[in-house]
Order: C-alpha cells, then structure tokens, then sequence
C-alpha cells in the first residue's frame, strides 16, 4: 500500500511529497487538471520559503530566474525595508508562480514522485489502518495517510465534512495577461490616476506589449472557476479606466475574490490539510503560497515519523498546533490590508495614518515580518532561555561551509559547539554537526548566530555560541550546552532512541 496520496499538485502538494520522499515514505500525488495550468496567481517568494529552499539545496535553482525586490510593503504602502530583520534572505523573489510550480516538479520527479494528472479525488473512507480514496473514474487507490493539497474549494475538506468559516468574497477583481496596444507611457499615467483612488487595478508591463492587468469586477460571479471573457476585462477596464488601453490577445483570464476562511481543523483521523484547502485570503502581500509551502515543509517530516513509526506522541498534531495560528495570523493581516486598500475616506485616512507610522523602523519590522513570516515562533517547551528557541536556525557559517548545507538530506541536525555532545541513539533521524569556537574565538566565523539580546544562560562568561538542536524543518528546540538537558528534548521530537547505542 502507498503511504502517502495527496490530493493537488499545487505547489504546497509538490513541496510535500518532495519533504516525504526524502524521508523515504512513498506517495502519490492525484490532480485532477489534465495539465499544469498556465495562470499566474503567485509572483513572489517570501524570506522563509527562499530559506526552505536553502535548505534543500533548491534555492540556486530559483535565484536566476527571479529578480530580488526590497521588502518593506503594507497594503501597497512602499518604504524602505526595515533592519534586523531574521533572515539571510531579506527580500522577496519575483517568480511567477508556474515557474516555482514547475521547478518543485522537476526536483518532485528526481526525487521519484509520481503527479498523476487527470485523477480527480471524489470520495473516501478512512479505518484504523488506512485511507480509501475514490477517485471521479469511480476506480479507488489505497494508502495509509491522505492529505488534501486540493486548493481553496478542497473536495478532500468537503468530503470530510471540516467547517470553513469566514467571511464569503465580497469584491472580485478580474486578472488576465494580454496586450495593449496602447503607449507605455500612456499606460502608465492612466495606472497611477486610477490607483489613486481603485487599489486593485493595475497593469504590469511583462515584455513587448504584453501586460498584467488587474480590474475590480462588477459584482461576484456564482462560479469563480468560470474565468472571464476579454470582453469582461474591457468593460471593467473601461469603467475604471475610461480606455480600455487597446486590449486584445489575452493568453489568460482569470478572477479571484476576497474570501476570508480557516478550516475548523487541519485533520480528521487519518487525512490532513495543507495549503489552500485550509486557509484562504486575498493575495494582498503575496502570502498564500508562501504560506502553504510552509505548510508543507511542517508537516513532512512529521508524517514521515508517524509512517516510519518513530513519532513520538503528539508530534503529528503539533502540526495543526503549529500552522493554524500562523494561518490565523495571516488571515488577519491580509483582512487589515484589504480595509486599507478601500477607496473609502475613513479607510484612506487610516491609510495615511499608517504611512506615516512606518517611518518608524520599529513599525515597518512588526509589519514585514507579518507578511514574510519572520517573525514565528513556535512553542516548544521551556528551556534556557535562549531567544533561539522555538524560531527557525538562522544559516549561520561554519568552520567549514554553511548550516543550510548540511541540511539538504531533510533530517534533525544537532550543532554541536563543544565537540562533547552526542546524539548517537538517535543517529538514524538526527545529524551531528561538530563545529567547535576556541575558547579565545580565535579564527572563528563571525556567524551573527550567538544572541545579542542577552537572553543566554550565565554559563560562566562563555560567549561561544550555544550548540542547538534543530527539527527537519529548521526550528530550534533547544540550545545549551549540556548533554543531560539534550535528552528530553530528542526524546520529545525524534522519539526513543535506539537501544543499541
Ligand atoms: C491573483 C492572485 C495572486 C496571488 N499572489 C500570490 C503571491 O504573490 N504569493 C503567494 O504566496 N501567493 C499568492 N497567491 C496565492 C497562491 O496562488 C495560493 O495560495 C497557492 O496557489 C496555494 O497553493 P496550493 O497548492 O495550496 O493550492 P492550489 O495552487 O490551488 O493547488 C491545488 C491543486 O489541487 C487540484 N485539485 C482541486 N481539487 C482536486 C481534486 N478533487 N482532486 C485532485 N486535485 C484537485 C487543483 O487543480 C490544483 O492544481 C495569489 C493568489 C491569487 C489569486
């Protein structure tokens, strides 16, 4: 029996087979399009997914075909990025979404994924054992977990009956690429004019006269999967616009909405969700892909453990723990971006109000790390009290190379920092990286990752940075120095460790 299906190959499905694959659980992903689509929903990818990628040795492939933009927007609000910021990536990567689409396909094949396309999820049951899944063909497929990839109108959360509360679509904007005839400049007059009062208009030169444009709609449409005709765009266009700018040959249509929902839950025995299917907002500061990669990245190790059968208790549901506040979170702050984007005079006052405010650095990071997820932190239990724990390792340098470098393979790492410490009972899960500072400091890297809030343990003067054990996903549950304290965390996140040693 497979261990894995998951339903989707969006992006967030993709990512996750590729994180089970690499643990070495088989899986199987079931699309229903015949092919990968060619609408561009995503453009860019946030400081915490360059840094996944990182981690998997992804990101090289990524930088070329994607320009750095400075962080530092809120509600289309621009100012300079703020300082400190938690990451080695302080800046977004604009790539369109069927290409980092098309990129985690081709790592997803390498590693041995198979994307059937044309396979629609249309039902299933569950048992103690496993998971059936009917497919719209009526044939059925078996596996131990399922997971439901399956975007925003998810069948797999349907079927099992998880409420998705929130607010319904309210306003539509209708999207496409096409040509204008019209001159640049032209174009980008009648842009700036219009955005001066209709935030979710736009037209983004691509090349040649090729353009993004962006128009808000004239009412809801009852069925979004139904994109628009270019005479839908025109008219729109025309009505905010007052020149429909010379369109013609649009390569796509699309609409999208404001709806606003979080699944009531991320699991249902022995189904999970991730991605679209669990969370939707509008597109306001690039987030949902992000936010489901991450996901993602969350969960694969973690249904990895259960099916290897290594995961100690709770671990799996640390995963809805974990995400569906982020989920929250985000749902929030796109819910505060899309009042600020209101042509309303209220709405444009608190508007200006906020523009002032992020002069301030302070108010920029807070809101930065918002829409980046900088700024999470999990719970994983108390500790000393490094400021580290619970937050995502930054990549720090090493004697030799580069943290992220050793994390490729997908498992735990401990970053031992005396050259005494052991993780040898769980040798099998947990890497030991030995990368020790001479007492003096002497020729070490300087790495940033020592905390300079002032947060570590009195250890008797010792500025060495703390060794630190780290999840597959990057979190660092604990930091210290002390091979006693090291046990209870590796019991809590790895599982027993083996006898034999
Ligand atoms: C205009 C716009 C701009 C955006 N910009 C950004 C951005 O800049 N940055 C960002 O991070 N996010 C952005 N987003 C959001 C982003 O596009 C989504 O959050 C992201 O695609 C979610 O990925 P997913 O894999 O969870 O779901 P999806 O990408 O929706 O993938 C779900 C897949 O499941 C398949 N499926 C559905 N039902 C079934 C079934 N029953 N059986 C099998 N397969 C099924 C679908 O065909 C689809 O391929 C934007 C969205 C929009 C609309």
């Amino acid at each position: 029996m497979t261990d894995v299906i998951i339903a989707g190959g969006g992006p967030t499905g993709v990512l996750l087979a590729c994180e089970l694959r690499l643990q070495g659980v088989s899986v199987v992903v079931l699309e229903k399009d015949a092919e990968p689509t060619r609408v561009v929903r995503g453009l860019g990818l946030h400081a915490r997914t360059l840094e996944i990628l990182d981690q998997r040795g992804l990101l090289d492939r990524f930088l070329p075909l994607g320009k750095q933009y400075p962080v530092g927007s809120f509600a289309g609000i621009t100012k300079p990025a703020p300082t400190g910021l938690d990451t080695t990536h302080p800046y977004v990567l604009g790539v369109p979404q069927p290409v980092t689409e098309r990129l985690l396909r081709e790592r997803a094949a390498e590693l041995g994924v198979e994307v059937r396309y044309g396979h629609e999820v249309a039902g299933l049951s569950q048992d103690d054992d496993g998971v059936r899944v009917e497919l719209a063909d009526g044939t059925h497929l078996a596996a131990r977990y399922l997971v439901g990839c399956d975007g925003g109108r998810s069948t797999v959360r349907r079927l099992l009956g998880i409420g998705f509360p929130g607010e319904p679509s309210r306003q539509e904007t209708l999207l496409g690429e096409v040509r204008l005839t019209a001159p640049p400049a032209t174009i980008e007059a009648v842009v700036a004019e219009v955005r001066e009062t209709h935030k979710n208009f736009g037209a983004i030169p691509l090349g040649d006269d090729l353009y993004r444009v962006g128009a808000p709609a004239d009412g809801v449409a009852e069925d979004r999967t139904v994109p628009p005709t270019l005479d839908d765009l025109r008219e729109q266009v025309r009505a905010v616009a007052g020149t429909d700018l010379g369109m013609h040959s649009p390569r796509w249509l699309s609409r999208f909405g404001d709806a606003t929902r979080l699944a009531e839950r991320y699991r249902d025995g022995r189904v999970l969700l991730a991605g679209d299917a669990a969370h939707v907002h509008p597109p306001y500061g690039g987030q949902g892909l992000n936010l489901g990669v991450q996901d993602a990245f969350n969960l694969g190790w973690k249904l990895a453990a259960e099916v290897h059968g290594w995961a100690p208790a709770g671990l799996l549901d640390s995963y809805a723990a974990e995400r569906r506040p982020v989920a929250a979170a985000v749902l929030d702050n796109t819910r505060a971006q899309t009042v600020l984007l209101s042509p309303e005079p209220g709405p444009q006052a608190v508007r200006r109000l906020l523009a002032e405010l992020m002069a301030l650095d302070d108010v920029r990071r807070l809101l930065v790390e918002k829409v980046t997820a900088t700024g999470i932190r999990y719970d994983v239990g108390g500790g000393p009290g490094y400021e580290l724990l619970g937050r995502r390792m930054p990549d720090v340098a090493l004697r030799d190379g580069r943290l992220y470098e050793r994390m490729h393979a997908g498992r735990g790492l401990l970053l031992d920092r005396t050259g005494a410490l052991s993780a040898g009972g769980w040798a099998d899960r947990v890497d030991r990286v030995v990368d020790v500072v001479p007492p003096d400091g002497g020729g070490a890297p300087d790495d940033g990752s020592a905390p300079d809030d002032g947060s570590a343990p009195d250890d008797g003067g010792a500025s060495a940075p703390p060794s630190v054990l780290l999840r597959p996903d990057g979190h660092v549950v604990w930091a210290g120095t002390d091979q006693a304290d090291l046990l209870g965390p590796l019991n809590r996140w790895f599982g027993t460790g083996s006898a034999a040693v």
